[in-house]
């Protein structure tokens, strides 16, 4: 898709700038590091080329995905994969999913915060939610089983007798605030913010952490099934110890802290977006100087070691 418009945002300040209009600013290489589509709700980054007629033009940055509302988004292009061969199970998704996860959600918030460091995107790469569907004689024997995400339920890997079937874990949907919409209810999610605040219940089965981006607020309630739901490694004394040694760095010091999670909508009112986190393993943090931090426990220890100031 090209665009003949993009919006640039620089210290909030946005700015609709026509593509021809890009190249004659005196502030050239700041705004093609800062421009968004225009679309609907959507805010995806865009990339400005010179075609070799000297032509200029602007297209969507391949680590980004438009909103749902977006009108460039050209899915209707698109047809969804025939369902046939799906079996629906309920299941938990794997850790090395869950790593896969997280750390295409740190590329990408990276490289929102830092666009003017040259990136092999390709790593960062979201694959978008529909594909294209097959003719039908080329569809694989197969069984696909389609996971739906159940944070109670075991890995469906282990549960399965017949090797030859393939298990799709459920998408989690990358979304940067600014594009989360009524749309995303129910859905599992994928996001960062700039965390603002956190508060841990002082019994330890509640927390909330508050985060921001792009003037978009985003509540995080981690409810009690966070601390006691996962059978996987931390216990509940250790996670709320973490979130409070987290909670006091984040009060105490300058030092920005960006969450990037994995995480479930309910009914999403977009005035007040409160999102849930169900598994401590959903957590990665990064710091605006590019250090990444794949769990809670990794960040709490560099915290305590005094690694991270
Ligand atoms: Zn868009």
């Amino acid at each position: 898709m090209k665009f003949n418009k993009a919006i640039y945002i620089y210290n909030g300040k946005k700015e609709l700038l026509n593509v021809n209009e890009i190249e004659k600013r005196a502030d050239f290489k700041r705004v093609t590091n800062n421009i968004f589509c225009p679309g609907k709700k959507c805010g995806a980054k865009l990339i400005f080329k010179k075609l070799r007629t000297g032509k200029y033009y602007l297209s969507k940055h391949p680590a980004y995905q438009h909103g749902e509302y977006c009108e460039f988004s050209g899915k209707t292009r698109l047809k969804r994969r025939n369902l046939k061969n799906y079996i629906e199970m309920n299941g938990n998704i794997s850790s090395r999913g869950i790593n896969r996860r997280k750390n295409e959600g740190l590329a990408v918030l990276d490289d929102f915060l830092h666009p003017e460091v040259k990136r092999n995107v390709k790593q960062a790469k979201i694959k978008t939610t529909t594909v294209l569907a097959k003719p039908d004689n080329s569809i694989s024997e197969k069984p696909i089983i389609k996971v739906n995400y159940d944070p109670n339920a075991g890995l469906i890997k282990e549960q399965i007798t017949n090797k030859n079937s393939k298990v799709k874990e459920p998408p989690f949907f990358w979304r940067l605030p600014a594009q989360i919409t009524n749309k995303d209810s129910n859905k599992n999610l994928k996001t960062g913010v700039k965390i603002k605040r956190i508060i841990v219940n002082s019994t330890g089965n509640g927390c909330e952490i508050f985060g921001e981006l792009q003037g978009v607020d985003i509540l995080f309630k981690l409810p009690e099934a966070f601390f006691y739901g996962s059978s996987r490694q931390t216990s509940t004394d250790q996670l709320v110890k973490f979130l409070k040694i987290l909670a006091v760095f984040v009060e105490s010091t300058p030092t920005e802290i960006y969450l990037v999670t994995m995480c479930q909508a309910q009914v999403i009112d977009e005035k007040n977006i409160v999102l849930y986190i169900l598994d401590p393993e959903f957590l990665a943090f990064l710091t605006k100087d590019e250090k990444k931090y794949s769990s809670l426990t990794k960040i709490a220890v560099a915290i305590s070691s005094r690694m991270l100031k």
